[in-house]
């Protein structure tokens, strides 16, 4: 088995979908491991370590992809990448398979066999492989950081001999994998935390952080959560009524951070450009959702905006890779754990069960077409 670790060919990807410790355990379970050279580098990962581990180092995606019967990466394989695939082989990938219906095709067309790690169902069993929920929380972590780096003041509250600095207020927009993260980094740095979300269970779970849930609680509110844990899209009315309930409280906060997403629609919209004028000069927004539309009005992706009252609105895309690092070793072992799953201890093969509930729920293509049933094209 052979397993081929490309370097990203998107620049704004700084992961690497595997470190040497679970090279090491790729070997272990019968893999020969090709790494393309400085596929690791922007993770902190020299080629030299993976060598270490025991993996060979390819000089091109081409010698990497070589005779590969495996092959991980952290993005889809691009138009580049994918005449390089041999036919036949697994892909395993972030695959952000959402309206890429041209993509998908492509990569049916390459003959290739596609698993996207984002659609892996959240099991107990699949834990351990969960990318969302890996990521997410790095996420929560890096945007209180770039929160406070951004904010002119201190966080926790100093009692200095020139005087007393308050404390300041940090306000959590969306408590899931994301937003939980954020709540315990903004205590740990010693500021006022509050948050909010339309789900009923998190206001136990803010609570339990120490921190204080904000929300409209009517009879919506505690429909509001899916059999399967999320959100749903609320309606025009508990819009307007969170809105109001939110817009008192912003005017105080110094920090706001923003994480709400619905699967499937669009992230919905939360901090309105009144809500922003009402704010102190100096205050912060980061929004986690602005690649998927954005939970703040006039929130950019990639940009950090100053508004005319001087408040910023942070939209960094991508931040887990903003700690590739740490982000890369866990995505890593969320890749290694899925693929232990597909692999014959015996023979030391790919052996791919095809009616394995984790296989159904991630393959995206295989032998010539687009096999899954949330993306197969209409008949
Ligand atoms: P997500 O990224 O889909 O959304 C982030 C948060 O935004 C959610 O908490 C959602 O309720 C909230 N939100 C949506 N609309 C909102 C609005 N109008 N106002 C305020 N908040 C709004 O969520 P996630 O982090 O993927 O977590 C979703 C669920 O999945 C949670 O119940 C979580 O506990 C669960 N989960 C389960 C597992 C597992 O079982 N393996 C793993 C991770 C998460």
């Amino acid at each position: 088995m052979r397993i081929a670790v490309l370097a990203e060919s998107d620049a704004a990807e700084p992961r690497v979908a595997a470190v040497p410790e679970t090279v090491k355990k790729f070997i272990a379970l019968g893999g020969d491991v090709v790494v393309q050279a400085g596929a690791g580098k922007k993770a902190g990962v020299p080629d030299a370590e993976y060598e270490a581990a025991g993996a060979k180092i390819a000089a091109t995606a081409e010698e990497a992809l070589n005779g590969a019967d495996l092959v991980l990466k952290v993005r889809r394989p691009g138009a580049d990448e994918l005449p390089k695939i041999p036919k036949g082989a697994a892909v395993i990938a972030i695959m952000d398979p959402y309206g890429r219906e041209a993509e998908l095709k492509a990569m049916a067309d390459a003959g290739i066999s596609t698993f996207a790690m984002e659609l892996m169902p959240r099991i107990t069993r699949a834990q351990v492989m969960d990318v969302l929920s890996s990521q997410a929380n790095l996420a929560g972590y890096r945007a209180v950081i770039d929160g406070a780096a951004e904010y002119g003041r201190s966080l926790p509250m100093m009692m200095t001999a020139a005087g007393t600095v308050p404390a300041a207020r940090i306000f959590i927009m969306g408590v899931g994998v994301a937003g939980l993260q954020a709540i315990a980094t903004a205590r740990r740095l010693g500021a006022v935390v509050t948050a909010t979300d339309v789900r009923p269970a998190t206001k136990e779970q803010v609570e339990s952080l120490g921190a204080k849930f904000v929300a409209v609680e009517d009879e919506e509110f505690k429909q509001a959560e899916t059999s399967g844990g999320y959100a749903k899209e609320m309606s025009a009315e508990y819009q307007k009524k969170q809105a109001e309930l939110v817009k008192g409280h912003i005017a105080k906060q110094d920090i706001v951070i923003t994480t709400a997403l619905i699967p499937g629609r669009p992230a919905p919209k939360l901090v309105s450009e009144e809500m922003i004028a009402s704010m102190k000069p100096g205050s912060v927004l980061v929004d986690l959702a602005v690649e998927r539309g954005g939970n703040v009005a006039g929130a950019k992706a990639g940009e950090i905006v100053t508004t005319g009252n001087d408040v910023k609105i942070v939209g960094h895309i991508n931040v887990p890779g903003r700690l590739a690092a740490t982000a890369s070793s866990l995505y890593a072992r969320n890749l290694y754990a899925f693929v232990e799953t597909l692999v014959d201890k015996e023979s030391k093969a790919l052996a791919v069960k095809w009616d394995d509930e984790l296989v159904k729920a991630t393959n995206l293509t295989r032998d010539g077409a687009i096999v899954h049933d949330s993306f197969k094209p209409a008949a």
